[in-house]
């Protein structure tokens, strides 16, 4: 099938600030679309079912798995999280430009299946700043951000894998950036 849109992954260390570089990128872009990930994580606090996610059981996300129901899947720090295909390629096939959220064992699913795909990395300016943005953020235990950091050390490991790494060193400039990689690769298409 022929996608008129474009299909973008945007990954990125967690506390990178990712989640703040995309809604700006949201309300910049009108013909970009965020696509919502299912998972088994509990909801924060301010987080809404079907807005940031599809909160779901162990037992659905497996019956979503067996139904072909996700275009990637992967386990993070102890919780599943996926992409459902359907709605990604219904967006894609209206002309959206569609950004899946997601990390990196996600991505390199991705990439295999569509390799026209856009894929951004967003840095930190250094691990330090990372560690200290998510011990700041003080949704996460102790523990639970020691194994964050640790995966994150790995992720950034795979930053050479992407088209584009984006350093978040300044939140404008990081947006202008990723706005003008996604316009370029649009007149590409
Ligand atoms: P968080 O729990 O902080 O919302 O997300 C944890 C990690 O899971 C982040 O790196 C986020 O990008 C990633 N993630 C969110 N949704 C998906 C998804 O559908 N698939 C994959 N592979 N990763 C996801």
């Amino acid at each position: 099938m022929e996608n008129k849109g474009l299909l973008i992954v945007y990954t990125g260390a967690s506390g990178v600030g990712k989640g703040t570089i995309m809604k700006m990128l949201l309300k910049r872009n009108p013909n970009l679309r965020l696509s919502v990930s299912a998972t088994t994580r509990k909801p924060r606090e301010g987080e809404q079912d079907g807005r940031e996610y599809y909160f779901v059981s162990h037992e659905r996300f497996d019956e979503m798995i067996a139904e072909n129901g996700f275009l990637e899947h992967a386990e993070y720090v102890g919780n599943k999280y996926g992409t459902p295909k359907e709605p990604v390629f219904r967006m894609l096939d209206e002309g959206l430009d569609v950004i899946l959220e997601i990390e990196v064992k996600g991505f390199l699913q991705v990439k295999e299946a569509c390799p026209d795909c856009l894929t951004i990395f967003i840095a930190p300016p250094s691990f330090k700043e990372l560690q200290l943005r998510l011990q700041g953020r003080g949704t996460e235990s102790e523990e639970v951000i020691a194994e964050r950091l640790r995966i994150a050390q790995e992720e950034m490991q795979h930053q050479h894998l992407f088209d584009y790494v984006v350093v978040n060193d300044d939140l404008d400039r990081a947006v202008d950036e990723v706005l003008s990689i996604i316009a370029d690769e649009k007149k590409n298409q």
